[in-house]
């Protein structure tokens, strides 16, 4: 199942993806959402981000091709930070690079949207219940920052730096997925979630013993190696088998 959010003339609402139209929904997937008798099509649909999280955590060098790239090691736990629900924005929208940020890179990962409350999980074989599905997620870093700093905040930490969707895909494998950046139409990260060195699932536990993740939260998997700058006027995008295209423009 896709679910997506779309502008209708009322506001938001939630909809699923039934051949090229969108059935929009009552209620929203997190939830419990039931048909409507609307359908919008899908082509011209504007869409919205997916979910609207109360927090975004990311994990830095869950690729063993992306550390390297970076010249740093491995490590040995999740290294895991935030991004703030202010950074997030949907397909389409503008990532707005600052002038004095020195160099903005992309970042192609999965995302995982938290369906039910995780907290002091027992064991990753506990987590997979308490993921909805995917998302694609576009982790935008301010690399020269990033570098300058002793934390990432300042560096992930932008508006619009969180692209997020086009939807929430459920029913997915998640342990083999293909995920892939392209700027301006030319691939620069292709990667496979079977390469993550901390899987999904062990990921929600470990999360979850530190902090509650509460509906509609992300986990952005981390990203393959690739990694590169981006100048206004760019297009780019994060592809995730099985979740579909999430492109945003470059400002
Ligand atoms: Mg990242």
């Amino acid at each position: 199942m896709k679910y997506f959010r779309v502008e209708t003339p009322v506001g938001p609402a939630w909809a699923r993806e039934e051949g090229e139209q969108l059935r929009l929904l009552r209620g929203d997937p997190l939830t419990g959402a039931v048909d409507s008798e609307e359908r919008l099509p899908r082509a011209g649909a504007r869409l919205l981000a997916p979910v609207t999280p109360s927090k975004i955590v990311a994990v830095g060098r869950n690729y063993r091709d992306h550390a390297a790239e970076r010249n740093k090691p491995v490590p040995v736990e999740p290294l895991i930070f935030l991004k703030p629900s202010t950074a997030v924005i949907g397909p389409d929208q503008p990532i707005v690079r600052p002038s004095w940020a020195g160099r903005v890179d992309h970042e192609a990962e999965l995302g995982l949207v938290i369906g039910r409350t995780a907290r002091q999980l027992a064991s990753p074989e506990e987590a997979r219940e308490h993921i909805l599905g995917a998302v694609c997620v576009n982790d935008v870093t301010a690399r020269e920052l990033q570098d300058k700093d002793v934390q990432f905040t300042r560096a992930k930490g932008f508006d619009t730096f969180c692209p997020v969707g086009p939807c929430i895909a459920t029913g997915l494998d998640l342990g083999r997925l293909r995920v892939e950046g392209r700027v301006n139409g030319q691939v620069r990260q292709r990667g496979s979630t079977d390469r993550l060195i901390f899987p999904v699932e062990y990921l929600v536990w470990f999360v979850s013993r530190v902090m509650t993740l509460l509906p509609g939260d992300i986990i952005s998997t981390g990203t393959p190696a690739g990694v590169g700058s981006l100048q206004g006027g760019d297009v780019v995008e994060v592809e995730v088998e099985g979740v579909g295209v999430l492109r945003n423009p470059v400002v």
